[in-house]
């Protein structure tokens, strides 16, 4: 059964009483999944009193206790990981098997940060004279206000929230209104584990109107936005009048490199499962590929043929690897960056059309020969279709895949050491995946350069960033 929607404020769940709503759609089907409410400027003014109130407390529990809870609720979302995933399928599309990864990974999130909250040591700095102690001692940060988006419906919350309680914060957190589900569920789980009233906050709504009001009050002390450039610039504008610190994970245009040493056939088919995973509307996903002419045409044939062998179709169903795209505006950027960069040149190789009658499905595509001045090898394309583009001379090459603001993460397939050491020294990116497409783990830091933002998840990094630190320089009298 569909989650039950509501708000989470103060410990209560909130619905009805008026409130506006709005309808959740299957985005294979259209169908309404459910009529999510939002949050009244009233029910901000609450989270924000809850979150504040609630921070006193907190923050003194010790970290094992806060682990403990975190661990609970890992536990719970891990029994419920069906009905979680087959949520997540039936308003985010993705597959069944992404979903139930999805959920799991969640599950390990909250885990992680649960330890890592016990490992925010600090240190002690040598005095110069006798009697002195120094020390650096990290603290919480305070309330946080977090912004996650639909694409990852289970992990992003989960990364947001547990960073935020393990490191003693408490946190109002605004998932993506398209996709509430999961984040239900893991509200859910933590309330069942014991955590008090006000230390998570679940707000839905108009999203500029509840970051305005959030990051207007003094009371928040970071930010953590997942989305796109312009609307992380614009938060950053908002979040710049109290002086809140930020992490930044915005968006990416990975560049994918193919060197003229591979196994063509081995990498075409990594790089495909790669490429249509979440219907490629993953920030990471490889989208530019940079293919050595050498091995060109033998491997946009593999490519092509690879991608054509994709089973589309609802997430729910038996074998279906790449589910629709998540909302109708996705689907019609993808028609833009595909007609644009055909019309500029580009060959199609594989896809390039809608599929089905319903539901936002489109093909698996895979463009030949694009130019650099076609969109999608500027703009974010965030959806099912690869630009191959075609290279001789690495430094060359690496100038063009540098020569964009973004600065997530690339990738690059090659057996010889010169090649990827070039890569790795000249590449101007926050995740590199050498041979490999494994480049997210709860235990390693995920973040970006330039444009692509500041500050890390997972990892040591994202508990630390939820941290302030403050220097103790002390004398015995
Ligand atoms: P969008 O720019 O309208 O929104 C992006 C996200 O930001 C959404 O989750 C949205 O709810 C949220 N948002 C929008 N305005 C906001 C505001 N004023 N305050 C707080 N949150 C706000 O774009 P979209 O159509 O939803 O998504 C498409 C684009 O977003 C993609 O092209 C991609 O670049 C980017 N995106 C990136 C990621 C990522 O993982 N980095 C995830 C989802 C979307």
């Amino acid at each position: 059964m569909y989650e039950n929607l509501a708000l989470f404020i103060d410990g209560q769940w909130r619905s009805g009483d008026g409130r506006a709503t709005e309808t959740v759609i299957n985005p294979a089907t259209e169908a309404a999944l459910g009529e999510l409410p939002h949050a009244t400027d009233a029910d901000l003014d609450d989270a924000l009193a809850a979150a504040r109130r609630a921070f006193g407390d907190w923050r003194r529990r010790s970290p094992t206790d806060r682990g403990a809870i975190l661990r609970q609720a890992a536990a719970i979302l891990r029994a419920r990981a069906e009905e979680v995933a087959a949520n997540l399928v039936a308003e985010e599309g993705k597959s069944l098997t992404e979903s139930r990864i999805e959920v799991m990974v969640a599950a390990e999130v909250l885990d992680w940060s649960a330890e890592e909250g016990r490992r925010q040591y600090g240190r002690l700095i040598p005095p110069r004279g006798p009697g002195f102690q120094q020390a650096v001692v990290p603290e919480p940060i305070g309330v946080c206000a977090q912004f996650a988006p639909w694409n990852f419906p289970a992990i992003f919350p989960a990364r947001k929230i547990s960073e935020a309680l393990a490191a003693g914060c408490t946190c109002i957190i605004k998932p993506s209104e398209e996709v509430p589900a999961s984040a239900i569920a893991i509200v859910r789980a933590l309330e069942e584990a014991g955590l008090p009233p006000g230390v998570v906050n679940l707000v839905f709504g108009v999203p500029d109107t509840i970051s305005r009001r959030l990051l207007a009050s003094p009371v928040v002390r970071k930010l953590s936005f997942t989305g796109s450039i312009p609307v992380g610039k614009h938060l950053m504008r908002l979040a710049a009048d109290n002086m809140v610190k930020t992490t930044m994970e915005l968006g990416g245009h990975a560049p994918a490199i193919v060197f003229d040493d591979v196994d063509v056939d081995q990498v075409a088919a990594i790089l495909t499962a790669s490429k249509f995973r979440n219907a490629g509307q993953v920030c990471n996903s490889p989208t530019r590929f940079f293919v050595h002419e050498a091995v060109y045409d033998r491997f946009a044939a593999a490519l092509a043929a690879a991608a054509r062998g994709v089973r589309v179709g609802n997430g729910m169903d038996d074998g279906v690897v790449m589910g629709p795209l998540a909302n109708a505006r996705r689907r019609e950027a993808i028609e833009g960056f595909v007609a644009d960069a055909l019309d500029r040149g580009a060959e199609l190789l594989a896809g390039g059309a809608r599929l089905e009658n319903k539901g936002f499905f489109y093909a698996p595509t895979i463009l030949g020969d694009v130019p650099d001045t076609a969109r999608i090898m500027r703009e974010e394309p965030f959806g099912p279709v690869a630009a191959l583009t075609r290279f001789a001379d690495t430094d060359e090459m690496l100038a063009r895949a540098n020569g964009l603001p973004f600065g997530l993460a690339g990738y690059a397939y090659t057996r010889g050491l010169a090649n990827a050491q070039a890569v790795r020294d000249g590449l101007q990116v926050g995740l590199l995946g050498i041979n490999t497409p494994q480049i997210a783990l709860a235990e390693t830091p995920f973040g970006g350069m330039k444009e692509s933002g500041h500050g890390s998840e997972g990892g040591s990094e994202g508990v630390a960033g939820y941290m302030t630190t403050k220097f103790v320089s002390q004398l015995a009298l």
